[in-house]
């Protein structure tokens, strides 16, 4: 990083500035009618996250705790986070409600002095550096974007807007993880569930089999003249294999079915029917159909996305945008280069990822060198109301790539499972509290 770089994004700065002052009536990824600015850029240089997930909220606040001379503005559509991880545990009825997985962002703020915006990212100007909001435009010098996932529902034939009320996803946790849970509790003892999961990669590739397992454990104690099928369109399980067919088989062998290879492509809700490329036809009380995914909307409408019009590819190091310039993507929306195994679309990972991104962003915003990625991702996976099962990898960067030189997974027979159990309820709580405060 060179002298004539920091000037360089000096003067981007200030030209982005002069763009917003005039920008009403210009570029086709601002609207007229919101491009009100809504917090004017000061002399500070400004960082914006859009996000305020597992990614986004440590983003935002290591680059405030790495050089407070940084404004930071996170850009949040609520004014709750609640928590993908253990809501399946909800879902089956082991937690009364999702309070423990709710966090605010008001004591992250404060103590760290992130200025927070509630409102949707509708449009980012990459020319202009700015993002348009539902509450007026903000200009930056560099963007973070985690925005998650969003679903490839247009690959399932019949799929429409009110589908998910009938067939919930739950892979975003909240309402529709409340709907799932109704359906399970007020399904007749002797109905039949279906759970369908998506090709990799998926957000969190262990969680359809976390969520089997522990659907599975409800019906074993609450109905037990009832079923579950885990549909899986990838061909045999893909994460944690020997562990989750030992929980299926010792478990759940009365009520549980897994078949591989089996990719939903069709829904009938009327008929409560998923169908597999139109030949074989499964029909449940209970449908959960976890579709495909992609990166959120947003990244997908700024032209984030690679060729695959999935997944944002992004520098393994500093994870900046290859599509962008001045924007870094993290989290479940980025496609890592990858030598082996790629780092799993898990909180664990947005988390490792957010503290090197804001690192690097820190560092190039001060003309430094980028420091090299190496991360960790540990899942903890639920197999009963009281044992969990886990997956450690340790990341780092080769070549320009991620690889992954040492993966450990829980002994088969479950002997550390109990112990396992209270480690990752207390991850839960320690990576919450992390985000919250
Ligand atoms: C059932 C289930 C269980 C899981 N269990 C685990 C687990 O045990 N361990 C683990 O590590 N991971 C687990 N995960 C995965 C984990 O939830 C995700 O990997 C993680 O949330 C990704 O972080 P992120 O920052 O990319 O996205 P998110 O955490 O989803 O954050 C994205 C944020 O961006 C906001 N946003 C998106 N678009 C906009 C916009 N246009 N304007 C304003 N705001 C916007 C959203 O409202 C959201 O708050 C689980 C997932 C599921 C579904």
């Amino acid at each position: 990083m060179t002298l004539d770089r920091r000037n360089f994004i000096k003067l981007v700065g200030g030209a982005s500035g002069l763009a917003l002052a005039g920008c009403a009536s210009q570029g086709p990824a601002v609207s007229a009618g919101s491009a009100a600015e809504l917090m004017p850029k000061g002399t500070a240089r400004r960082v914006v996250v859009v996000g305020g997930g597992y990614g986004g909220t440590i983003a935002a606040k290591y680059i405030r705790m790495l050089d407070p001379s940084i404004e930071v503005v996170l850009v949040e559509r609520n004014k709750e986070f609640i928590s993908c991880p253990f809501s399946n545990f909800y879902i089956a009825g082991l937690m009364n409600d999702m309070s423990s997985l709710t966090i605010r962002y008001d004591k992250l703020a404060a103590n760290h002095g992130i200025k927070m915006v509630y409102a949707e990212v509708t449009a980012i100007d990459p020319a202009a550096k700015k993002v348009v909001t539902t509450q007026g435009t903000l200009a930056y010098d560099r963007l973070i974007v985690s925005p998650g996932i969003d679903f490839r529902t247009e690959e399932i034939e019949g799929y429409d807007a009110k589908t998910p009320e009938i067939f919930p996803h739950a892979w975003k946790a909240g309402p529709q993880s409340t709907l799932l849970r109704n359906q399970l509790q007020s399904m007749k003892d002797g109905g039949t569930v279906i759970i369908s999961m998506p090709l990799t990669p998926y957000r969190c590739p262990p969680g359809p089999y976390e969520r089997s397992c522990l659907i599975a454990h409800y019906l074993k104690k609450h109905k037990p003249k009832s079923k579950l099928i885990l549909l899986d369109a990838n061909p045999d399980v893909v994460s944690k294999k020997p562990l989750f067919t030992k929980a299926w088989s010792t478990y759940y062998k009365d009520n549980f079915q897994y078949i591989g290879g089996k990719k939903v492509t069709k829904v009938d809700v009327g008929a409560k029917l998923v169908s597999i490329e139109g030949i074989e036809d499964f029909k449940g009380d209970v449908i959960n159909l976890i579709p495909a995914q992609r990166a959120g909307d947003i990244a997908v409408k700024a032209g984030l996305v690679g060729d695959d019009k999935k997944w944002c590819p992004v520098d393994a190091v500093s994870f900046q945008s290859t599509k962008h310039k001045d924007i870094h993507v993290i989290g479940d929306a980025t496609a890592l280069p990858s030598d082996g195994p790629p780092m799993p679309k898990s909180g664990y990972s947005a988390n490792s990822q957010a503290k090197f991104c804001a690192q690097n962003v820190v560092n190039l915003m001060n003309g430094k060198e980028p420091v090299e990625f190496s991360g960790i991702n540990v899942c903890y996976s639920a197999i009963s109301d009281h044992e969990s099962v886990s997956i450690a990898s340790v990341f780092k960067v080769e070549n320009g790539k991620i690889k992954s030189p040492a993966t450990a997974i829980s002994p088969a027979d479950f002997s550390q499972a109990k112990m396992e159990h209270a480690y990752g309820e207390s991850w839960l709580r320690n990576i919450l509290t992390e985000m919250s405060t």
